[in-house]
């Protein structure tokens, strides 16, 4: 008995050493398998959750189950699809995991300077719209006063990045078209699911020109909303046949039925 516990107690102890841990869950044995730094050889690296992680392929980065976690499945993997590293050492793998980890660094940090750069575009026209200035305040007067603030209260390396920023006058009239044609995709789709709406329709006319400004009320999410839908020009006689049609022209675009409209 002495003998058997004994055994029993040393081959639990080498099931500690191996690789592998099991879990029980729902009464159902799930083998969670580790990875080992042996695994390398055969140009395996790991990735995602560190209790159940994924073999990376170190050649082309493909993920493979954590059940593949064992070195026959990786060696197969890189005798079949990369037959010409089936032969490399270790020294090879580990150089090229290297290799690729500095790639990600850098096209990492590359790919958040210019989000945020993006991002700050867009936030400084969204500002420009708001306050009704001319597009090209970006330009003339808000980058360079950013850039002055920068440096002199960072550095001149943090005028760079400020730098990068585009608020050229094109850019931030493509900015504002962009954000507007998306608050309009918004609101039609809101319409849409609504599908019940009351329309209202002003007309102006400046300088002999007739302006159409529509605006729309519907349900959205157990609320009342009201809500500008377009402003358009009557380009000939200001008559209600006009006015119906630059409305219809708009409907038919964006798909709003008119039997869904419950008032005008
Ligand atoms: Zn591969």
């Amino acid at each position: 008995m002495d003998k058997f516990l004994r055994r029993k107690d040393s081959s639990s102890r080498t099931d500690d050493e191996e690789p592998t841990t099991s879990v029980t869950k729902n009464l159902k044995k799930v083998v969670k398998r580790k990875y080992d730094e042996d695994y390398i050889k055969n140009g395996f690296s790991w990735c995602g959750d560190e209790t159940a992680p994924r073999p990376q392929c170190i050649i082309c980065g493909d993920q493979l189950s954590n059940e593949s976690m064992v070195p026959s499945k990786l060696k197969r993997h890189l005798y079949s699809s990369h037959p010409s590293c089936a032969n490399k050492d270790k020294q090879y793998f580990k150089r090229c995991l290297e290799q690729n980890k500095k790639q990600k660094k850098s096209m990492k940090s590359a790919v958040t300077v210019s989000e945020k750069a993006l991002k700050a575009s867009y936030h400084v026209a969204k500002l420009i719209a708001r306050q009704k200035k001319p597009h090209t305040v970006g330009e003339t007067l808000i980058k360079p006063a950013c850039m002055e603030i920068v440096r002199l209260m960072h550095g001149p390396n943090e005028v760079k990045e400020v730098n990068k920023v585009s608020l050229s006058a094109d850019t931030v009239k493509r900015r504002i078209h962009d954000m507007s044609s998306d608050i309009l995709g918004t609101l039609i789709k809101k319409l849409l699911s609504a599908e019940k709406y009351a329309l209202q329709i002003d007309e102006t006319t400046i300088k002999n020109k007739a302006q159409l400004i529509a605006i729309v009320r519907f349900v959205d999410e157990d609320f009342i909303k009201e809500h500008y839908l377009f402003c358009k020009e009557v380009p000939e006689r200001n008559t209600g046949e006009e006015i119906f049609r630059v409305t219809d022209d708009f409907f038919k675009i964006c798909n709003i039925q008119w039997s869904n409209c419950i008032a005008v």
